[in-house]
C-alpha cells in the first residue's frame, strides 16, 4: 500500500497522571490547550492528504480538552475524516459527559476506547486512576444510549500487589460489560513514572504468564478472536486503525509524542509540548533502510492471527520472503503456517524468540 491511510493525533493532556504512565501528557490546562490546538491547526494545513481511512484521537486523554476545545479539535480533523470507515477517539470516564459524547457523533466517530485498567477500586487508586468501575459502567451505557456500540476497554494486568483473584474479579466485570473488544497491557515499570519513583516492582514472569493466560483462555471463552497478541475483539471488530500497524501500512502522526511512517520514511515528533508549541526541533526524520522495514513489517505482521502477506511484502521490498528467509523458516516450522500467501505465527508467546531468526545483519 503506497497511500497513507491512517491518520493518528496525539492529544497530549491529562486530568491526572496515573502512576505508570510515560506518555507523552501535561496535566491539562485550558490556556495550553488552546496553544495547542493553534499549533496543530498550523500543521494540519500543510497536509495534503485528501482523506484516511481510520483516525484514530488518542493520548493523553482527549476527552479531557473542553466541549468547546473538543469541537474545535474534531472541526480541524473534519477535512482528513469525510472518508475515513473507523474513527476511534480515547476517553476517560471522568472527563466524558452526554454533551461530548453527542459532540462524538456529530463527528462520525463510531469507535470509543475507554481506559479501565482494573476494576479493583485498591488498585485504581495505587495507579492514580480517579475514577471506579461504576463509573466505566455508566460511561459504557451511555455511549451505547447514543449509538456508540463498538467499545474497546483497555485492561492493564501483573500491576505491583495484584494478585490473581484480583485478576479474576476485573475480568468477571469485563466481560460483563460485554464490549466488543479488549485490548491487554502488561505492567512494564518506566523510568521517572511515579511507580518507578516509588520504587514499585512489577510481578514476577511466571505471574504474569499465569495471569496473561487466564485473561486469553476466558475471553476467547465467551466469544472473543484473540486476534493479536494483546487484543481480543468479537467477529466484525477487530480494530481497523491497529491492524494498520500491525500490516504495517505507512501511517501520519499528528502533534507532539506521535510518529509516523511515510515512503520508508520515519517521523518521530518531539514528546516535548514546549518545543512543539515553540517550534523547536519538533521532527526528526529518519530513513529506513529496506531490510530493516522488512524486518519491522515482519515482526508486526507475525503479532496477529492474519499474518504476513507475502504478496504485499514482495511488492513492498522486492524480497521473496520464503526463499530470503528460508533458514529461519525451516528452523521455525513447528511454530510458522504459510498458507494462501501468508506466513502465520501459530505461536504468539514464543514471537520474540523466532523473531532473532529473521533478523539480517
Ligand atoms: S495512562 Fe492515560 S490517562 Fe493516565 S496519565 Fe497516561 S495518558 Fe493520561
Amino acid at each position: 500500500m503506497t497511500r497513507t491511510d491512517h491518520l493518528y493525533i496525539h492529544v497530549p493532556f491529562c486530568k491526572t497522571i496515573c502512576a505508570y504512565c510515560d506518555f507523552c501528557h501535561v496535566v491539562y490546562r485550558e490556556e495550553t490547550a488552546e496553544r495547542w490546538l493553534k499549533r496543530l491547526e498550523e500543521d494540519f494545513a500543510e497536509i495534503k492528504d485528501e482523506g484516511y481511512s481510520t483516525v484514530y484521537i488518542g493520548g493523553g486523554t482527549p476527552s479531557s480538552l473542553n466541549i468547546r476545545q473538543l469541537r474545535e479539535l474534531l472541526d480541524i480533523v473534519r477535512p482528513f475524516s469525510r472518508k475515513t470507515e473507523e474513527y476511534t477517539i480515547e476517553i476517560n470516564p471522568e472527563s466524558i459527559d452526554e454533551e461530548k459524547v453527542l459532540l462524538l457523533k456529530e463527528y462520525g466517530i463510531n469507535r470509543v476506547s475507554i481506559g479501565l485498567q482494573s476494576s479493583d477500586e485498591r488498585l485504581l487508586k495505587l495507579m492514580n486512576r480517579h475514577h471506579s468501575f461504576e463509573d466505566v459502567r455508566k460511561t459504557v451505557e451511555l455511549l451505547r444510549k447514543h449509538g456508540l456500540i463498538n467499545i474497546s476497554l483497555d485492561v492493564l494486568y501483573s500491576l505491583p500487589s495484584q494478585t490473581m483473584d484480583d485478576l479474576k474479579k476485573t475480568v468477571k466485570d469485563v466481560l460483563e460489560l460485554d464490549v466488543p473488544h479488549v485490548s491487554l497491557y502488561s505492567l512494564t515499570i518506566e523510568k521517572g513514572t511515579i511507580f518507578d519513583r516509588l520504587g514499585y516492582q512489577p510481578l514476577d514472569e511466571e505471574t504474569e504468564a499465569d495471569m496473561y493466560e487466564y485473561i486469553g483462555k476466558e475471553l476467547t471463552d465467551k466469544g472473543y478472536i484473540h486476534y493479536e497478541i494483546a487484543n481480543f475483539a468479537k467477529e466484525g471488530f477487530q480494530s481497523r486503525h491497529n491492524l494498520g500497524y500491525w500490516n504495517y501500512d505507512d501511517y501520519r502522526g499528528m502533534s507532539c509524542g506521535a510518529v509516523g511512517k511515510i515512503h520508508h520514511k520515519r517521523y518521530t515528533m518531539t514528546s516535548d509540548l514546549k518545543d512543539y508549541l515553540e517550534k523547536k526541533d519538533i521532527m526528526e526524520v529518519e530513513d529506513i533502510a529496506t531490510r530493516e522495514e522488512a524486518f519491522e513489517n515482519i515482526m508486526m505482521s507475525l503479532r496477529t492471527i492474519y499474518g504476513l502477506d507475502l504478496k504485499l511484502f514482495k511488492e513492498r521490498y522486492g524480497i521473496d520472503f520464503t526463499d530470503e528467509y528460508k533458514d529461519a523458516i525451516e528452523k521455525n516450522k513447528d511454530h510458522l503456517l504459510i498458507k494462501d500467501d501468508h506466513c502465520i505465527c501459530k505461536d504468539g508467546e514464543i514471537l520474540n524468540t523466532i523473531l532473532i531468526d529473521f533478523i539480517k545483519e
